[in-house]
């Protein structure tokens, strides 16, 4: 599998809008490595995770090209995983784009598909194109074939009302774990993991705080993720071969990306950073 991540931050993207701070300041001067834009992935160009604020500038200056994409995996509704939005459009030449959501979190994504679809029926509106748009519920630890790849969707740790889901994407033997946003994994999530005998080849874990300051049990800082990676090696879920990376990175962490390579290396882990291309 192949995974390109297109964002990397937290909610408030890097620089945030407002901010004086160290970390934002160094992004507004180098660019590069140290912005992140709200956190979006592809994988094999075809299966999407995420649709955030974001979408469009990706589109515009990163080079995504959602028109491939016809599944779209979304881990919770948070405005920088989801802008539903953003879907309610009139695209040419293309019939349909499939969401995969948390059952808690797809009512809001149906009623938008709904309204939009009554205004055609009513004559209000004047229907253009031929694209739909389709909302799948997805329930935690049930397994789903979408277009290709075997998901799970595990419970996290961070919404409970929106049903947020960490998931678990596997195909031609290679397995992933998309683990954000979450704080420290609930431990029906483990049983699963250990039940289901995982092993992954790439792990991506929720680093949105700064080390050794838990502001919330919601998301997590290096040393939380090392306690996860350390259960999930206890089970057998990595092995030495495991790449183990960090995203989902907010200004709260208070370090710039070479200070936060250098800090994960410590725990064996690498940082994601938009425009990144990964293996697996
Ligand atoms: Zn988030
Ligand atoms: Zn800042
Ligand atoms: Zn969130």
């Amino acid at each position: 599998m192949k995974i390109k991540f297109y964002g990397t931050s937290a909610g408030g993207g890097i620089p945030e809008i407002f901010c004086f701070c160290r970390v934002c300041e160094n992004a507004r001067k180098n660019g590069g490595k140290d912005v992140r834009t709200r956190s979006q992935a592809v994988i094999d160009d075809c299966l999407g995770i995420e649709f955030p604020v974001d979408t469009f500038a990706h589109t515009a200056y990163r080079g995504l090209d959602m028109r491939k994409v016809r599944n779209i995996l979304i881990t919770h509704t948070h405005h920088d995983h989801f802008l539903g939005w953003d879907a309610i459009s009139r695209p040419q030449g293309i019939d349909k784009v499939n969401f995969y959501m948390p059952k808690n979190s797809s009512g809001m994504m149906k009623a938008l598909v709904e309204q939009r679809e009554e205004a055609y029926r009513n004559g209000r509106m004047k229907r253009t194109c031929d694209f739909t748009v389709f909302v799948y519920d997805l329930e935690h630890y049930q397994t789903y074939d979408i277009g290709g790849y075997q998901v799970t969707p595990l419970r996290a740790r961070h919404d409970e009302a929106a049903g947020a889901s960490l998931y678990i994407i596997r195909k031609d033997g290679k397995s992933i774990l998309w683990g954000f946003d979450t704080g420290r994994f609930y431990d029906d999530v483990l049983d699963y993991i250990e039940k289901a005998g995982e092993r992954f080849d790439f792990v991506v874990l929720d680093c949105t705080l700064k080390e050794n300051e838990q502001i919330t049990t919601a998301h997590m800082d290096l040393t939380w993720c090392k306690e996860m990676a350390d259960k999930l090696r206890e089970m057998g879920a990595l092995d030495g071969k495991t790449r183990i990376m960090v995203s989902h990175i907010g200004h709260l962490v208070e370090r710039t990306h070479e200070e936060l390579c250098e800090a994960a290396a410590r725990y064996g882990m690498e940082v994601a950073y938009d425009g990144l291309e990964v293996e697996v």
